[in-house]
């Protein structure tokens, strides 16, 4: 199974993936994860994309999709399958992961597009930076995530509308219920895999 856990930022993708990962025996694969650990290694890759995150902006393509491949590459065949969290968030991404799966005779099994309320994902996001004091949390930089989403990550949508892999859930809510939707969705394609 590779499932891409899709949705604005504060819609819970972070939060729903560990959930799944330990109950599918998946591997979870969060890029905003993997480039806060090269910022706080304070390794060079880190240096190049900090500001680009501070800044609520996408990190280039180029520099993200070569770091995914490396991770998926390393992850094939080792799990029940790979969890994708917060990639891909272009068309170029799209793009990009989809070839490199098509070379292994696979594909995207589904994209679940977490669907919540502008409100309650700003209300979500100032409660988590209050929280956890991440550096892209404040309101201002929430503002702008949610405006890249809406032009760049938004689209996502229509790839996989197109190839006939698109599922939306409603993910305003309790983790649990939304956890249990998301399941039923997955224990399907489980069905139709086996
Ligand atoms: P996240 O933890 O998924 O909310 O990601 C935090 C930040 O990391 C984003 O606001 C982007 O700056 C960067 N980021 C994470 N994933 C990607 C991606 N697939 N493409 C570009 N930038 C990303």
């Amino acid at each position: 199974m590779i499932v891409i856990i899709f949705g604005p930022p504060g819609s819970g993708k972070g939060t729903q993936c560990s959930l799944l990962a330990q109950k599918y025996n998946l591997k979870h694969i969060s890029t905003g994860d993997l480039l806060r650990k090269e910022i706080r290694e304070e390794t060079e890759f880190g240096r190049k994309v900090k500001l680009f995150m501070a800044e609520g902006l996408l990190v280039p393509d180029e520099l993200i999709i070569g770091m995914l491949m490396n991770d998926l590459d390393l992850a094939d065949g080792h799990y029940g399958g790979i969890l994708l969290d917060g990639f891909p968030r272009t068309i170029a991404q799209a793009d990009a992961l989809e070839k490199n799966l098509e070379r292994r005779n696979k594909k995207t099994s589904v994209l679940i597009d977490l669907r919540v309320d502008n409100e309650e994902l700003v209300n979500r996001l100032l409660l988590r930076g209050y929280e956890m004091g991440r550096m892209d949390d404040d309101l201002e930089t929430i503002k702008k995530r949610l405006m890249v989403y809406g032009e760049k990550t938004f689209p996502v949508k229509e790839y996989y509308k197109n190839i006939d892999r698109y599922l939306p859930v409603d993910g305003n809510g309790e983790v649990e219920d939304i956890f249990k939707l998301i399941c039923l969705e997955l224990d399907k394609i489980q069905k139709l895999n086996t």
